[in-house]
């Protein structure tokens, strides 16, 4: 059973017990433990045993020895994460929508009946205020459990029911993304709205919520069918007005939608032409699935600095097709992982690193990459934090950063109880062959009892009960 906690409750771990202040956190928090991320280069960083600390507003400000943590911060409050555990960056999710919640697994042969069939009803539901505010609650409640402290989100067709995804995302201080979703033909008429129609509230939204402690507004495209000249215009247009502001769709996911692009925009070269003719690619661009992707547009988007998020469940749910890393690094082209709720299969950005795994072996042997634990950790932490450009406030343990983080324990999982002993060389330290291979089967037989805590800022803001 699990639950959500809130500022005020208190944790027990270790023994040891953690006090979240009813008042505002006067001290800094000392947090020690073995604390597992990817450094600047690119490589997995190990502290074994040693200590972060983040000051009363939830920064890290300083991760090394103990001893030494001990003597600069004589007054911080001193919590110890259990042996065996591993302290990872907060995960970043780079592909999800909020409406779609509920709708994890409703089959479909493929995308366009899926959008038809399940997606245009469901999403329909959330123009009702108190549905849709209960679902903003339990929809970052599954990002917070499943570890993810950070997301980029399509939000509903409806303002209020995004104004309460953004309050939630501000009641839990997470960095959210997100922004109405923009269409205007091909899917409902309840769904759509004309450019004239949409942009004030476009507009008054950003005022509203962008920049706000760590939300930021994302102009969301749902994708190029479903969206009218006029309508992508509209989108390029606020977009100049404002460069801190992000643009979010999908591309190139099934044969048939690409097909339906061309008849939709034949002065369009290509897909991403559509898109790329109102001046939609930026380096704050995210584009999801990216799997047919051709070399002409591969180049363009790396040009333009744009980003991509993997969708690997989902990707195999609808039989879209297999990503290829090698063609979007090629083209120097950020790789960020989306669970892409709802078509991906669960919140969890663990099952995707281990679903990448398995979309990756399915490929001819010469466009296979195959991904170690490094790979699969960066994907789901610096470069979704370089993906959303807030790598200089997550997705990995350095000064200046935000507290986001996760408490991981392998040894929950059934398969691997007796692994975290064999980590440990004669003197009893890590041994860090074995925490990639111990990574790397996490991956592969996730289980969700794994992930113990979440925090935020250093706050506490989910707990897994244990029986
Ligand atoms: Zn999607």
């Amino acid at each position: 059973m699990n639950r959500e906690l809130t500022f005020n409750d208190q944790l027990i771990y270790s023994g040891a017990l953690l006090l979240a202040d009813k008042k505002e956190r006067k001290n800094m928090l000392h947090f020690q433990g073995t604390f597992v991320d990817i450094s600047p280069s690119g490589t997995l960083r190990i502290h074994d045993q040693s200590s972060l600390v983040c000051d009363a507003q939830g920064k890290i400000t300083w991760i090394g020895d103990t001893a030494e943590a001990k003597k600069r911060f004589p007054n911080a409050t001193l919590h110890t994460f259990q042996e065996g555990s591993f302290v990872l960056p907060g995960f970043v999710d780079c592909h999800i929508h909020f409406p779609q919640n509920r709708i994890i697994g409703a089959v479909e042969s493929d995308l366009l009946h899926w959008l038809d069939h399940h997606v245009w009803p469901e999403e329909r539901k959330y123009k009702d205020e108190a549905f849709s505010k209960m679902m903003a609650q339990e929809f970052v409640h599954n990002l917070l459990s499943n570890g993810t402290t950070a997301a980029l989100v399509f939000g509903s067709q409806f303002s209020s029911a995004t104004d309460h995804l953004f309050e939630e995302g501000l009641r839990q201080q997470m960095a959210l993304v997100t922004g109405l979703t923009l269409q205007d033909r091909h899917t409902h008429p309840e769904l759509e709205y004309t450019a004239r129609e949409i942009r004030p509230h476009i507009e008054s939204m950003i005022s509203k919520w962008h920049q706000k402690e760590r939300l930021r507004y994302v102009v969301t495209s749902r994708f190029s069918p479903a969206c009218s000249p006029s309508l992508l215009k509209m989108m390029g247009e606020i977009i100049k007005q404002d460069s801190s502001l992000y643009f979010q769709t999908h591309i190139n996911e099934s044969h048939a939608e690409i097909e339906w692009v061309k008849q939709l925009f034949p002065e369009c070269e290509d897909y991403l032409a559509s898109y790329e003719q109102f001046d939609l690619l930026t380096s704050r661009s995210v584009f999801a699935h990216s799997i047919h992707t051709t070399e002409h547009e591969l180049k363009r988007m790396g040009q333009h600095q744009c980003s991509v998020a993997h969708c690997p469940s989902s990707n195999a749910f609808l039989g879209s097709g297999s990503f290829s890393f090698k063609k979007h690094k090629e083209h120097d082209v950020q790789i960020a992982m989306g669970s892409d709720v709802a078509a991906g299969v669960s919140f969890s950005l663990w099952r995707e690193m281990g679903h990448a795994h398995l979309i990756q072996m399915r490929l001819p042997e010469e466009e296979r990459t195959f991904l170690d634990a490094t790979q699969m950790l960066s994907s789901v932490t610096i470069d979704g934090a370089k993906a959303l450009r807030l790598d200089h406030e997550i997705g990995n343990f350095e000064s200046g950063k935000w507290a986001d983080f996760i408490v991981f324990h392998p040894s929950k999982g059934r398969y691997l109880s007796k692994r975290f002993d064999e980590c440990k060389d004669n003197s009893g330290h890590i041994d860090p062959k074995y925490i990639q291979k111990l990574l790397f089967q996490s991956a592969l037989s996730y289980e969700d009892d794994m992930i113990s805590h979440t925090f935020v800022k250093g706050k506490p803001v989910f707990q897994r009960e244990c029986d």
